[in-house]
């Protein structure tokens, strides 16, 4: 029998994994961190699993390593929740958590630039883009059955590798995960060209916050996402 490791170089997010197996015998086991526990709860709010086909086991979690530099992963740095939301047991004690205002610091920064400068460089990040899909496949906000760019249908995502193929990709997941990104940062750090692909996620984020209250996706199971709901007195201020 193989011996499972779980050290601080297990990076990857584990709830996706769940995907594999929709339809499971029994009980999956699965480790949670903070990150993961929101995933869960994304599956479960947007109806891909089930809760009472898991057995979460809980990880508080100070940081995971990156294998390239040995200093702590760039995505937990900026990490709201290394406590498992949900979970049910825990394995160790509960790390202490902040709500890292300053990872808004690179969007702010952006926000600076003229509509020239913002497409200049969002140009530049896209001309690197290879449409691995890599950002897509780890990310658990991006569990759609079929995914609008494996449409072959004339009218759908065009397959060229270019700036504007590539733009129209990126814009249109930025979008999809709006409201439903839980920030756990597993599309930039799958991504092997570098892409800021935070920065995008983060600017929605900002921007939902601002329009409509803070809100944290799959945090809470009861709150409805602030994009899938409706109220009369919503800002409707690009009708
Ligand atoms: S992972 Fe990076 S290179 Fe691959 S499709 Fe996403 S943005 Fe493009
Ligand atoms: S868009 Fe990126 S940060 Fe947001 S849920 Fe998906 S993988 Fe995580």
């Amino acid at each position: 029998m193989g011996r499972l490791v779980w050290d601080e170089y297990c990076l990857a997010g584990t709830a996706k994994y769940l995907l594999d197996d929709p339809h499971p015998e029994g009980k999956i086991g699965v480790f949670v961190r903070g990150c993961d526990s929101r995933a869960i709860n994304r599956l479960i709010q947007d109806g891909e699993i089930k809760k009472e086909n898991v057995y979460l086991i809980g990880i508080p979690c100070g940081g995971m390593k990156d294998p390239a530099t040995g200093k702590t992963a760039k995505k937990c740095e900026d990490c709201t929740h290394p406590n498992p939301i949900v979970f049910d047991t825990m394995i160790g004690e509960k790390v202490t958590q902040s709500d890292k205002p300053n990872r808004f610091n690179s969007v702010n920064e952006l926000e600076k630039k003229s509509a020239d400068e913002k497409y200049e460089y969002w140009a530049k990040q896209y001309d690197k883009c290879i449409r691995c899909y890599a950002c897509r496949n780890v990310c658990p906000a991006c569990n759609c059955r079929e995914c609008f760019v494996d449409q072959y249908r004339v009218g759908w995502q065009g397959k060229q590798n270019n700036r504007a193929e590539n733009q129209f990709y990126g814009l249109t997941r930025a979008f999809h995960v709006a409201g439903r990104c839980i920030e756990c940062g597993e599309c930039e750090r799958a991504c092997p060209m570098d892409l800021p692909l935070m920065e995008l996620n983060r600017k929605l984020i900002k921007d939902i916050n601002e329009l409509f209250g803070p809100y944290e996706a799959a945090v809470d199971l009861e709150e409805k996402p602030p994009l899938g709901t409706y109220k009369l007195e919503d800002p409707e201020k690009f009708m």
